[in-house]
């Protein structure tokens, strides 16, 4: 029994989150009014129910009220207003389903464990669909994908977004092109994260068409603005990082081609890896047959940022920027330490080529 009715007005919001009702409740609200067509969360939910608190319907947010959410007038924010109806247009509709099915991609590929990864999509100028926290990347569903500002400031879905959206959000800032952003635990790619060393290039052509070359990034707390900030010298120059002691995160114009690029360079370094432990050298192609690689990426319209000559003048500098602490030039001779690496698949010959089959077949269409 409270002494004080006291009900608290958040009839003006579309999202109603953990966070809203435990400052509701701290400031001593026996009731909260919510509009008829907002979302409480299910902890928020469970956290009102827990403390008595009763929950009362008003009226529905208008539509022209509903476009631009408080979080747009925020500081944070400036001026960039936020559109919230890209929540349910058919085109966020078909995203937050192609989400899904690559995160059931991720899980089943094994690179992703628990409620490890996560995936995101810009959407609009300041509006980003992403993944929620404490999901398994197997068990997603559209419902549960939410959308935020490009500041992380929740605005729509049930579900509170993921952690690891301040990675994304700096890669969204950083790179207008780069339209997906996906992170995941890949192993052996992973493995290599642990080591410092990038794989060495111009030893595969799907690699080399399609991720071309990757950086390491330097170590710091997941969902930290600091760990988010750990990819800024990359991410302009290279649309795959590995990040130091952790895993990696792939930038595309797609949620799918992001993963691609996941797919693409956990095989290189499993391969890498393999081939390593056959003890013979691994052979290189030539610079020359490299640059061919290159110039048939171009003809079938990929984008590579090895094209533009300027961007590539970055991409050497930001290679030096490498903390040499952790990472080691890019060599046939930088393999991972054999100790510890599982050879699963004797035949490499048969590996390498149906790799290198696939390629010229995609480079023939
Ligand atoms: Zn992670």
């Amino acid at each position: 029994m409270k002494n004080v009715e006291k009900s608290i007005d958040l009839g003006g919001r579309k999202l109603i989150a953990m966070r809203d009702v435990q400052d509701a409740v701290a400031a001593g609200a026996s009731s909260i009014v919510t509009a008829a067509n907002s979302v409480v969360t299910p902890s928020a939910r469970d956290f009102l129910q827990q403390h008595g608190i009763e929950l009362v319907t008003g009226k529905a947010i208008a539509e022209s009220q509903d476009a631009v959410h408080p979080a747009a007038s925020s500081a944070a924010t400036g001026s960039m207003a936020v559109n919230r109806r890209l929540f349910s247009t058919p085109e966020a509709e078909a995203i937050k389903k192609e989400i899904c099915s690559v995160g059931r991609k991720l899980w089943m590929r094994q690179f992703v464990d628990g409620n490890g990864g996560n995936i995101s999509y810009r959407i609009g100028p300041n509006e980003v669909l992403c993944t929620p926290t404490l999901v398994s990347k197997y068990d997603l569903t559209p419902d549960d994908i939410g959308m935020t500002d490009l500041e992380g400031v929740q605005v729509a879905g049930s579900m509170p977004r993921t952690s690891e959206l301040l990675l994304h959000l700096e890669i969204y800032k950083a790179v207008p092109e780069a339209k997906a952003v996906l992170h995941c635990h890949p192993p052996h790619a992973t493995a290599y994260a642990i080591t410092g060393h990038v794989p060495p290039s111009l030893i595969i052509p799907e690699f080399e068409v399609f991720v071309g070359k990757v950086a390491i990034s330097p170590y710091e707390t997941p969902g930290t603005k600091a760990f988010a900030e750990t990819v800024l010298p990359y991410v302009k120059t290279h649309n795959t990082v590995l990040l130091s002691n952790h895993g990696i995160v792939c930038w595309a114009d797609t949620v799918t081609h992001a993963e691609w690029y996941a797919e693409v360079l956990e095989t290189y370094c499993w391969t890498l890896m393999i081939a390593s432990q056959l003890g013979a050298p691994i052979s290189q192609i030539s610079q020359k047959q490299g640059d061919d690689l290159l110039a048939l990426k171009k003809k079938l319209g990929l984008p590579d940022i090895r094209f533009d000559t300027s961007r590539m003048k970055e991409c050497q500098l930001s290679d030096l920027e490498v903390p040499s602490a952790i990472a080691l030039p890019p060599t046939p001779c930088d393999g991972p330490p054999r100790r510890g690496s599982t050879a699963t698949d004797g035949d490499l010959e048969s590996l390498v080529k149906s790799v290198t089959d696939a390629v010229m077949e995609a480079m023939g269409k």
